[in-house]
Parts: structure tokens; C-alpha cells; sequence
């Protein structure tokens, strides 16, 4: 009798400890609609609530733990560091920061880097970086696109909820189709950059073509204008390469990085190449916690995991089998994107998948819109992974 009554427990998705929940409505702004369920604890793809259920992480904290939860790289390097020394502020040098933006820069564009806190605020150094670099110049950015939440972020968001209460906002942008008649059309001598994400992640996994980013690499060029992509969610090896560019036909003249960069830790990055890499003079940008010791070392061991051949020909290799599982899959009309950063249209509501997956499937994914499915699991995945993932997405699609 307790056996069985112990093992239909172990069946039922144990929701949020009802404490938390009145807690949080107490104390918490209510920006955010929760899951129903709370995780106490993480390891590699897999997590844990608190009644011990496991969970197979298929979203990674949304393409934040790129080197799955709690990396004994990454925890070691903060851990060590923590002890060492946590802050002095950046009216001084500190030796990890020296050598994250050494390594960025050395991974990516050459040049320069600005160290921050967040996606936001790379791409606020970015659009200020720009517009020091030509004065009153506009900032051209695509429909659907998503830079973040702060002001200057958010005026290069193009989302009409997500903006207009907060009206008015930063002038000078520009929105643009993403076609390469509509950027070449757009970008003039006024124009100080256009930012885009060369895989649009929260407008529901969309490419941007090739052909759209040679156009606006050579209308950057064409004006003197900047080519600044927005790499937080597409970087740090979700695609199979270090940087989503190194597999498209251009190089941009800058990269903002944040989400996987600090292996779960807040940090934000803006790697600026030779041309911009000295526009800022001192006391035009800084943060207090920008480049602190402990998120530095974090990134550095963060990167030296992702940086690594083998890793990334498996975000390839297990992107083609999670694309091509998902394809196969009744009910998906198509499957977007690249490596392990993937988006599966349904015919079906995409937000109720999202949510049996949790509770019946203890599988964690995500929906970006009414009707797509986000997938972006940590890097360090195998293959009995994918295939685990991908029963349990076709158990609840009638597969
Ligand atoms: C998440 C995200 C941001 C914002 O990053 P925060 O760290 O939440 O400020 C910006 N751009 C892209 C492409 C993102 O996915």
C-alpha cells in the first residue's frame, strides 16, 4: 500500500511549493508568469525540484547555461575567485578581466571589448558606441527584432506591447523589413549602425539570409555606417560555432554577447573590431560590477568549455538529429534555425505543449510565440538526450 501510493507520488508533477507562490506575490512585481513548477537544484542537462523529480532541460535557462547547470569548470573558477578577491571596482586593473578581453577579442573580431552585466547593456554600449562614432546617426533595426529591456534596448525592440507604455522613446531608430532591398534602402550617410541578430531568437528562431546580411554588410560600407550584431542568444557556441557570424558570409565591424557568456552568471560583453575599438574615450561608459573578478574568471572557464572543436562539431551533429527528429514529428509544419538553437511551428498551441511537457513529460522548453516551439538545450547534451527529448515532445504531439 505505501509502495504503491510512493510510487504514484513519484508519477504526479509535484507543483510550486505553495509557500513560495504567496511568498513571491507578496514581495515580488508581478513581471513575469511563472511554471508551475520550482527547481531547488541542477546538474549538466538535468534538473531538479524540490520533491527530487528529474527534468531534462531542453531550454538551458533560455540559451544561458550553454555549459550545462553547474559546470565544475565554471563553479571551481568563481569558487576559487570568490575567495580570492570579489570587487575592487574598475578605477583599478584587475587580472581576469584583463584576460576575458583578451580572449573575446582573440575568439572573435580582434579589437576591443567593453565588459557589462547584461544583453541589454552590451547593446546600450553598442547603440552609444555608434552613435559617438557618428554623431546624431541613426540606428537601423529589423521587424521582430529583440535587443532588451531598458530603454535604449527596448526603442530597438519594435514590439508595439513591449513599448508603447513606455512611450516616448529613445528617436533615431529606424525599423527595416528584413530584406536586403529594404536595408539598402534604409541605410544612408546618417546612419550610425545597424543592429540585428543574425538568428532572431525571441521573435520565434527566424535566419536572417544570407543574401540580407551581405546587403547590409555592404550598405554599412557603402555609408560608413557600423554593422553591429547581436549575438546574446545566438553566440557562445549555440550554433556550432563559437560566434553565430563565423557561419555567415560577413564579418560585422561589432558582436554584443551576454546570456551564455558567464556559464550561468550575469555578464555582457560588446566586442568592438579595429574600426571602432577606440571611439570611447574614458568617462564616456562604465558600470560599477562591469568585469568584476569573479563573473571574469566564470566567462573565462565558461569560454574555454565552449571553445572547443569537438563540442561545437557536436552542436552541429546533434542540431541536424533534434531538426530532423522535430521535422518528423506530427503536427510540425517547420523547424527553424541552427545547431542547437531551434524553433518548431505547430499546429497546435504551442504555450499548452510547453506546459505538459513540464508537468507530464518532465521535459523544460519553451514557447516564443502562440505557435512555436523553442528549443535551445545546453551544449554539453548527447545524443540518448536528443532522442529522450524528442519522445517526449511526440508523446504529447500523438507520435
Ligand atoms: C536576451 C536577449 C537580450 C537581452 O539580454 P538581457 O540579459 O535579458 O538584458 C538582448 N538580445 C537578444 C538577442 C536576447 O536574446
Amino acid at each position: 500500500m505505501a509502495g504503491s501510493e510512493s510510487a504514484r507520488l513519484q508519477m504526479t508533477p509535484v507543483p510550486l511549493p505553495e509557500q513560495l507562490r504567496e511568498a513571491e506575490r507578496e514581495a515580488i512585481m508581478p513581471t513575469y508568469a511563472r511554471a508551475e513548477v520550482a527547481f531547488a537544484r541542477g546538474v549538466g542537462s538535468r534538473l531538479f525540484d524540490y520533491a527530487g523529480n528529474e527534468y531534462l532541460d531542453f531550454l538551458a535557462g533560455i540559451a544561458v547555461a550553454n555549459t550545462g547547470h553547474c559546470h565544475p569548470r565554471v563553479v571551481g573558477a568563481a569558487r576559487e575567485q570568490l575567495g580570492r578577491l570579489m570587487h575592487v571596482s574598475n578605477l583599478f586593473y584587475t587580472e581576469p578581466q584583463v584576460e576575458l578581453a583578451c580572449a573575446l577579442a582573440r575568439s572573435s573580431l580582434g579589437g576591443k571589448v567593453f565588459l557589462c552585466n547584461s544583453g541589454a547593456e552590451a547593446n546600450e554600449a553598442a547603440i552609444k558606441l555608434a552613435r559617438k562614432a557618428r554623431a546624431h546617426g541613426e540606428i537601423v533595426v529589423l521587424e521582430g527584432a529583440f535587443h532588451g529591456r531598458t530603454l535604449g534596448a527596448l526603442s530597438a525592440t519594435p514590439q508595439e506591447s513591449k513599448q508603447a507604455p513606455f512611450a516616448p522613446l529613445l528617436p533615431g531608430i529606424a525599423v527595416v523589413a528584413p530584406s536586403a532591398d529594404a536595408i539598402t534602402a534604409a541605410v544612408s550617410d546618417r546612419t550610425a549602425a545597424v543592429l540585428l541578430e543574425p538568428i532572431q531568437g525571441e521573435s520565434g528562431v527566424h535566419v536572417i539570409d544570407d543574401e540580407v546580411l551581405v546587403a547590409a554588410r555592404a550598405a554599412c560600407d557603402r555609408h560608413g555606417a557600423a554593422l553591429i550584431f547581436d549575438e546574446v542568444q545566438c553566440g557562445m557556441g549555440r550554433t556550432g560555432t563559437l560566434w553565430a557570424y563565423q557561419q555567415t558570409p560577413v564579418t560585422p565591424d561589432a558582436i554584443t554577447t551576454a546570456k551564455a557568456l558567464g556559464g550561468g552568471l550575469p555578464i555582457g560583453a560588446l566586442i568592438a573590431g579595429e574600426r571602432l575599438a577606440d571611439v570611447f574615450a574614458p568617462g564616456e561608459h562604465a558600470t560599477t560590477f562591469g568585469g568584476g573578478p569573479v563573473i571574469c574568471a566564470a566567462a573565462l572557464a565558461a569560454l574555454s568549455v565552449i571553445d572547443d572543436q569537438e563540442l561545437l562539431e557536436g552542436v552541429r551533429a546533434l542540431g541536424e538529429l533534434l531538426r530532423a527528429g522535430l521535422a518528423a514529428l506530427p503536427g510540425v509544419e517547420a523547424v527553424r534555425g541552427r545547431g542547437l538553437m531551434l524553433g518548431a511551428e505547430l499546429a497546435v498551441d504551442a504555450r499548452e505543449i510547453v506546459r505538459r511537457a513540464l508537468l507530464e513529460q518532465r521535459l523544460v522548453i519553451n514557447a516564443t510565440g502562440p505557435t512555436t516551439l523553442r528549443l535551445t538545450p545546453p551544449l554539453i547534451i548527447d545524443e540518448a538526450d536528443v532522442r529522450s527529448a524528442l519522445e517526449r515532445i511526440g508523446a504529447l504531439l500523438g507520435a
